[in-house]
């Protein structure tokens, strides 16, 4: 049988001015490491050998009804203005209707040179691709917005960084790749008629019942406040948050030097590249706001009445924070075993994240064990968390079932950086085990597995990982 992908294309109908059609480059040796079985029943891609899917998802062969092409963006890096990014290194095969009657990309990355390369090989090494296949899975299985990895085929070739590296390619899926730098592109260059184009295609992809500009604004306020709010629940820093990287579906996308903290420290940044901390946890609602007012920007370019415009899109604007505020509210509630509201829930919430911070304990595990009593081991001063405990412990007096609503809100495995690292050194090595297994029990990281104790265990000190590199 020969692989079957049910495309049904629509970002290629949009014309020339949004894309540059580009075959992947082939590679020599290609080799599947990894495919994703449910994610490609999902997706009613059905094919049989290994072989074949390695030689599909390295770039070598096109299955039919690809239209493969490069998509063109611009955007804000750490808060400067490219008026041209674009795929640099991935290539969108196309789009399929899901068993679940949505519409996906599926997109290769890592698979060679495009218009939009400059000075980038194209490449993609094995690292941030098993990183980005781990991650973004586990994202997916905690419930929060991401793109997903379908396969990851290694190359054959080598990569140069740092050193030579073994090349890869992942297969990305995505509810779409546009961005908010793929309307700044077009505003930017004055291309109303594209513009609006593309807030139709938008509107009509993601979000069918906004109405005009500023309804895909608020929707996509919305979108992104829910999933900045879910990524502050579970200690995710995105760390490189350039307009760029701001998807309009509201999911996470590109996973660079990214990370999920193991001690809470409010001002923790990862990548290596952010020196400044723009990108740091603590700073991720603000930034969010600050992509949003880029696309307000680029939305209102094509409203005729420009005074009502900027009103218009600085009141959606200048709403979101307090809509991420109460989402984090609603989220944090939970990891404490709440579910009623009640005003002084803030400042308990505050003061347990203080004690967390002060006591240097690990996040993910704090709250976890919340639900089991044991947390206080967790703290290098457990007398000062006895006091919040108490005070705690006769707020959830007046809760149902706080327990199970723990239970359901703090995982117990979160993809760990030391780990990740670990995983990576053995794949260059040709051992899949721990990649594979971090898989497995990640899949359901809300349930305490058998032999997966490692999995959750904190860095030691000469484990801690300080910096993230972006692997490009
Ligand atoms: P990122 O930091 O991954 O969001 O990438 C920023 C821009 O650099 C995008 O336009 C990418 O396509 C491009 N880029 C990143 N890595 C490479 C590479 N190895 N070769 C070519 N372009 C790249
Ligand atoms: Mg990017």
């Amino acid at each position: 049988m020969v692989m079957h992908i049910p495309f049904d294309n629509t970002y290629a109908h949009l014309g020339p001015l949004f894309y540059s059609k580009q075959l992947p480059e082939p590679v020599t040796a290609p080799q599947l490491i990894a495919f994703n079985q449910p994610l490609a029943d999902l997706l009613q891609v059905s094919g049989n050998s290994a072989q074949e899917q390695a030689q599909v998802f390295a770039g070598n062969q096109m299955p039919s009804g690809a239209d493969p092409l490069a998509q063109a963006y611009a955007g804000h890096q750490f808060g400067t203005y490219n008026p041209q990014l674009g795929d640099g290194r991935a290539i969108l095969l196309g789009e399929v209707l899901g068993q679940d009657g949505k519409r996906y990309d599926i997109q290769l990355k890592g698979s060679g040179r495009t218009p939009y390369s400059r000075r980038g090989d194209g490449r993609a090494w094995l690292g941030p691709v098993l990183r980005e296949y781990v991650i973004s899975e586990a994202m997916h299985a905690l419930g929060i917005p991401t793109t997903r990895a379908l396969a990851a085929v290694a190359t054959g070739e080598t990569v140069w960084r740092e050193g030579g590296m073994p090349g890869a390619v992942l297969t990305r899926v995505a509810a779409s790749h546009l961005r908010v730098g793929t309307f700044q592109l077009f505003a930017a260059r004055g291309e109303i008629a594209a513009l609006r184009q593309l807030t139709d295609y938008a509107i009509n992809r993601h979000y069918p019942q906004a109405q005009g500009p500023m309804g895909l604004l608020r929707a996509v306020r919305d979108a992104q406040a829910r999933l900045i709010a879910a990524w502050m629940s579970v200690g995710f820093i995105h760390g490189v948050m350039n307009t760029d990287n701001s998807s309009i579906s509201g999911e996470t996308i590109d996973y660079g030097p990214c990370a999920f903290m193991d001690h809470y420290r409010a001002d923790q940044v990862f990548s290596s590249i952010d020196r400044m901390g723009r990108y740091a946890y603590s700073n991720q609602p603000s930034i969010a706001v600050w992509n949003l007012a880029q696309l307000a920007t680029a939305l209102i370019q094509q409203l005729d009445d420009p005074q009502q415009a900027v009103d218009e899109a600085t009141e959606i604007v200048h709403a979101m924070p307090a809509l991420i505020e109460a989402e984090w509210l609603r989220l944090f509630r939970r990891k404490i075993g709440l579910e009623t509201a009640q005003d002084a829930d803030m400042e308990l919430i505050s003061e347990l994240l203080e004690l967390l911070e002060q006591g240097q304990a690990d996040f993910t595990n704090v709250f976890a064990a919340l639900g089991d009593g044991d947390a206080r081991d967790q703290f290098l001063a457990p007398e000062a968390f006895d006091g919040w405990e108490r005070r705690w412990r006769q707020r959830c007096a007046q809760e149902q079932d706080p327990k199970a609503v723990m239970r359901a809100a703090n995982p117990v495995y979160i993809p760990r950086n030391h780990r990740i690292e670990e995983m990576i050194a053995d794949a260059v090595a040709g051992d899949l085990s721990l990649f594979e297994r971090m898989q497995q029990v990640l899949a359901n990281p809300f349930t305490v597995q058998a032999d997966a104790e490692d999995l959750r265990r904190p860095p030691q000190e000469n484990e801690v990982v300080a910096a993230t590199f972006c692997g490009t």
